[in-house]
């Protein structure tokens, strides 16, 4: 079954509402030809200009995080529901950033996959192994225990409203790109797992990106491997000029 690959832009904390009109029209005249979706995961403040700007267009737009309840006494918090509200149709949950900077738990992680599920928001699940885990030959063991843990209690059904993104901590933001056959290596053994979990059809349907350090010069090789289906790109994402490359990986 072919997969449709997913480019996804993080842009993280930056960007101000000019920016993001001018990043998004300057984006839209790249989008020709393109064989891939086009995601932009922005801070909660450009949702609304975002998606205004890029409703035209292929470009799918959504958010980096919330909260597991829908409403409450959380304070700075965002819920499932606001972000729908604002048009997102995907969030990310338990990047690196928010799992080692915020303390985020795979319980937590876990609560806020079901959430976005049941509120019709596509969840970009993040796992990855720190550098010391894969130094210990221990990343096979720490990422089926993020699976297990953030993916507890999944079903197959839900799991098309799923996409994985496999980050290995010590390649984001370092500069540090997981060679493609490590990369390809780690999707397989992403994919057996799903496989063995809910079986060989849904597995082979699972979309598994790849994010670290991912530039211009490194998506081809990466994206040429058959479990790669696309990329979730930081740094890379917060130009037009790197970005359309990104999306254009198919055409040197
Ligand atoms: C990320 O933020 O998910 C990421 C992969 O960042 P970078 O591309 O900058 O390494």
């Amino acid at each position: 079954m072919a997969r449709l690959p997913i480019i996804a832009g993080n842009w993280k904390m930056y960007k101000s509402l000019d920016e993001t009109r001018d990043f998004i029209n300057g984006l839209i005249l790249h989008l020709k030809n393109t064989r891939c979706e086009v995601y932009l995961a922005v801070p909660f403040t450009l949702l609304d200009k975002a998606y205004l700007e890029a409703r035209a267009s292929k470009i799918a737009v959504g958010a980096q995080n919330m909260h597991d309840e829908l409403e409450g006494a959380f304070t700075g918090e965002i819920s499932a529901r606001m972000l729908k509200e604002l048009h997102a149709v995907f969030v990310i949950l338990g990047h690196s950033e928010r799992r080692n900077l915020f303390l985020e738990s795979d319980a937590f992680i876990n609560r806020k996959v079901k959430r976005a599920i049941a509120t019709n928001l596509q969840a970009i699940l993040c796992i990855g192994e720190k550098q010391n885990e894969r130094d210990e030959g221990r990343t096979e063991e720490v990422l089926t225990q993020q699976l297990d843990e953030s993916l507890k209690e999944i079903t197959k059904e839900d799991l098309k409203n799923i996409v994985l993104a496999y980050e290995p901590v010590w390649a984001i933001g370092t500069g540090k790109t997981a060679t493609p056959e490590i990369a390809e290596e780690t999707h397989k053994f992403c994919r057996s797992y799903a496989a063995e979990r809910w079986g060989d059809e849904a597995a082979e349907g699972l979309r598994i990106l790849y994010g670290g350090s991912v530039k211009p010069d490194n998506i081809a090789a990466l994206m040429s491997k058959p479990n790669i289906d696309g990329a979730l790109v930081g740094g890379a994402s917060l130009k037009v000029e790197s970005f359309a490359k990104l999306i254009h990986f198919d055409s040197p």
